[in-house]
């Protein structure tokens, strides 16, 4: 009986372990499984956000592809610096806009580089530089002004606090500009931000080569090379054009027809050389002297002739007076020489008192020159009035 007692006493303290034991497990498998729900919770929260992430950065990135592709069909169509100049403006503020940004172009003499356009604020920086002022210019390649990472601030920077990625525009050899994107010290440029800036330069290279090579056939196809003006085609041409544009809107052309004095003797005495200088040097007074508007052109050797658009007759004589003066007054020193006096014989006509076609006009400043050799040069005659 006694062992019966003791052997139900064992069962029954055995049972209890057991008990407890199976709460413990219990309790162990119940965090187990509420840690490892929390877990995969947690888990999926943070596959959602890359998700997120990665959607948002994939929106960016074919947003970004989209204005790229715009940009590039945008460029295509430009016919002109000017236009260029415009879409860069917009499409750099919509994919920087953290930045302010500038477009610098190279001279055609090459010693200067010129901002010509900035975008996102004021650009703080030198508004020309010497292509030894910038290191984007210096080592063909982009360059990023940040002493924080030992990088060297170019000199026409904006001050050496931000951060400046010059990126050098080079298209068919040659280096025709720089294009610019200032930071404050805190931006951050990231591998896809400065992705985005050269992907815009690489566009803007190209265009930009293309229009100055338009820019510079056009100009040599209407320019005089010796003078600098425009040549007799562009003449004519422009004389068609301004004079319907006067008949149409009742407006007066004043036209003058200039030779110079003795210029043949002038070259016999001093050479061909010195006759040269003299004529290009009449073509930079002429470009001072008159007004930006007027339209002065190399007719042919030693001959000149200045459209005066809506100048009337007292208005073209006086222009002709003050060119006879200026030239006359001018010291032509050339290889440490001076050369002079240069005179000129002057004819003026103008529309609609001497006639209403090129070919009156021009014959009617011709025989006013005429007239003006007979006087005994150096002076202006202004064109009979036919009745
Ligand atoms: P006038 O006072 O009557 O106009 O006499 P002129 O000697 O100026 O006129 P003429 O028509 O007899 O001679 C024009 C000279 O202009 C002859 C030519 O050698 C010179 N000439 C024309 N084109 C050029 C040029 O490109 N360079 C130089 N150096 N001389 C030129
Ligand atoms: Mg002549
Ligand atoms: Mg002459």
């Amino acid at each position: 009986m006694r062992i019966a007692l003791q052997l139900d006493e064992l069962y029954r303290e055995q049972s209890r372990q057991w008990f407890i034991l199976g709460g413990f497990c219990f309790l162990a498998l119940s965090i187990a499984t509420i840690l490892s729900l929390l877990a995969s919770r947690y888990l999926l929260s943070l596959v959602r956000k890359g998700e997120a992430y990665l959607e948002s950065q994939v929106k960016n990135r074919t947003r970004e592809i989209e204005i790229l592709q715009n940009f590039a069909t945008q460029l295509t169509a430009c016919h002109s610096i000017e236009e260029m100049l415009a879409v860069v403006k917009l499409i750099a503020t919509m994919l920087l806009p953290q930045f302010t940004g500038a477009l610098a172009v190279t001279r055609s003499s090459r010693d200067k580089i010129e901002i010509v356009q900035s975008w996102n604020g004021e650009w703080n920086g030198l508004p020309q530089y010497t292509p030894d002022e910038c290191w984007a210019m210096r080592t063909g390649k982009a360059h990023l002004s940040d002493i924080a990472t030992g990088n060297v601030v170019c000199r026409h920077s904006p001050g050496d606090t931000g951060k400046t990625l010059c990126i050098p525009l080079i298209a068919l050899g040659e280096t025709h500009g720089v294009i610019h994107f200032s930071g404050s010290e805190t931006d951050n440029w990231t591998a896809a931000k400065r992705q985005l800036a050269l992907s815009i330069a690489e566009h803007t290279s190209l265009t930009l080569a293309n229009l100055q090579l338009r820019d510079s056939l056009r100009q040599q196809a209407i320019r005089d090379p010796l003078t600098g003006l425009y040549n007799r085609r562009y003449l004519l041409e422009t004389m068609e054009h301004e004079l319907s544009r006067a008949i149409r809107r009742n407006l007066s052309l004043g036209i003058i027809m200039i030779d110079l004095d003795h210029f043949k003797n002038f070259n016999d005495e001093h050479g061909h050389d010195t006759g040269d200088f003299v004529l290009s040097e009449f073509g930079r007074l002429a470009r001072i002297i008159l007004r930006k508007e007027d339209i002065p052109c190399r007719f042919g050797g030693e001959e000149f002739t200045v459209l005066l658009p809506e100048t009337n007759r007292e208005g073209t004589y006086e222009v002709a007076i003050k060119l006879v003066k200026k030239i006359r007054e001018h010291d032509f020193v050339f290889g440490s020489q001076s050369y002079g006096p240069v005179t000129l014989s002057i004819g003026v006509a103008t529309f609609p008192q001497n006639g209403k076609s090129t070919d009156q006009l021009l014959k009617s400043a011709d025989n006013a020159l005429y007239e003006a050799k007979k006087m005994g040069r150096d002076r202006a005659v202004l064109a009979e009035v036919s009745n």
